[in-house]
């Protein structure tokens, strides 16, 4: 039985608990993109709905927008909208009763500044209050060779650890697009969207003696929600790597740390199973965004005329009660709960939070 966490923002030996405890008790976490306050409060609310801890992540596009598409200097406006959303977090996550980790998303080649920058701002936090800004990054260097997708993964691991921090990294290529990283499903090669034992193998090798890290796999995975037949997961392909690190380091059934990207739209047997072979974080963005926009554009069509007028021109009810932002978006915000309701279910992680306060 793990200890229980203190609420609030987890890193370092906490967040490496968190992992743990997923993987012993066969549940993993959602992960859910974020792109404002909205989105952040729902994912908290939700948790602590479900008794559950969450994983809160941005993209580079989810920051650049929290910071506001407003800011012209889009580079500028990631690295401060990452900071605020991340400040946001740890202000707030304690008062929601939940352990919460914080991550970036995708980052290739061209977001690589941006991780370094925010590593920067982390380390500067660390300096001064003994807790990084998150809890992990992510680098995905998947479609470079994996000589030079490993040694960058050094070079940042090394910077993460010193501050009590993870990396997730990618092997193998996820289909599909998140927020402008990755690409169409027929242009990659088809054995690349499957994830090689001996690739997981050799970044265990070199990245295990330098600090915390998980592997976003690849096995068959995809991002946004297709026809279902479209995508054919196979999770085997995360017990096959397991099974060759366990052999060769002589480590106990579950080395890896797996991530499960594009988890939106997938099967609940094929979520399970992913998560019996050691996967502990699954990615959810397309549902999320659906489970905002559908809850808003249905209050919007039950209440035309409020989105037309200010009162009502042939009965003079105002209607500002109904045009509020607060309770347009709130719509929004009770859609995104509802729907990772859903999801902590799926990956059997409602009532399993180790928070000390639930
Ligand atoms: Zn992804």
């Amino acid at each position: 039985m793990t200890s229980k966490l203190k609420p609030g923002v987890q890193t370092g030996a906490d967040y490496i608990a968190l992992v743990e405890a997923c993987k012993a008790g066969g549940y993993a976490l959602p992960a859910v993109n974020v792109v404002n306050t909205q989105s952040i409060n729902a994912v908290l609310e939700s948790a602590a709905k479900n008794k559950a801890d969450v994983i809160i992540q941005l993209s580079g596009g989810g920051a650049q927008f929290y910071a506001g598409k407003g800011l012209e200097d889009t580079a500028k406006a990631r690295h401060l909208g990452a900071i605020s959303a991340a400040e946001h977090v740890h202000r707030v996550a304690e008062a929601y009763g939940v352990c919460a980790v914080l991550h970036t998303d995708h980052a290739n080649r061209a977001l690589v500044p941006w991780v370094d920058a925010l590593i920067d701002a982390g380390t500067e936090r660390f300096k001064a209050t003994g807790k990084p800004l998150f809890s992990s990054h992510m680098l995905d260097l998947s479609e470079e060779s994996l000589e030079d997708n490993l040694a960058e993964c050094e070079r940042l691991l090394k910077r993460l650890a010193a501050i009590d921090m993870s990396l997730e990294i990618e092997l193998g290529v996820t289909g599909g697009e998140e927020d402008g990283v990755g690409k169409d499903l027929d242009e990659v090669d088809n054995d690349k969207l499957y994830t090689q034992p001996e690739e997981v193998l050799a970044a265990y090798e070199r990245l295990s003696p330098l600090g915390h890290f998980s592997v976003a796999a690849a096995f068959g995975n995809v991002h946004g929600v297709y026809k279902p037949g479209n995508v054919k997961l196979r999770p085997e392909i995360l017990k096959a790597s397991q099974e060759a690190v366990s052999a060769v380091a002589g480590t106990g059934a579950h080395p890896l740390h797996f991530v499960f990207h594009g988890g939106s739209g997938s099967e609940k047997a094929k979520i399970t199973e992913a998560v019996g072979y050691g996967v502990f974080k699954m990615n959810i963005d397309t549902d999320t965004q659906f489970a905002f926009a559908e809850r808003v554009g249905a209050y919007v069509e039950a209440n035309p005329k409020a989105f037309k007028f200010q009162i009502d021109p042939d009965t003079d009810e105002p209607y500002k009660k109904k045009y509020d932002p607060r309770v347009v978006l709130r719509e929004g915000e009770k859609g995104i709960v509802d729907r990772l309701s859903i999801a902590f279910e799926d990956l059997n992680a409602s009532g399993n939070s180790l928070s000390s306060a639930l």
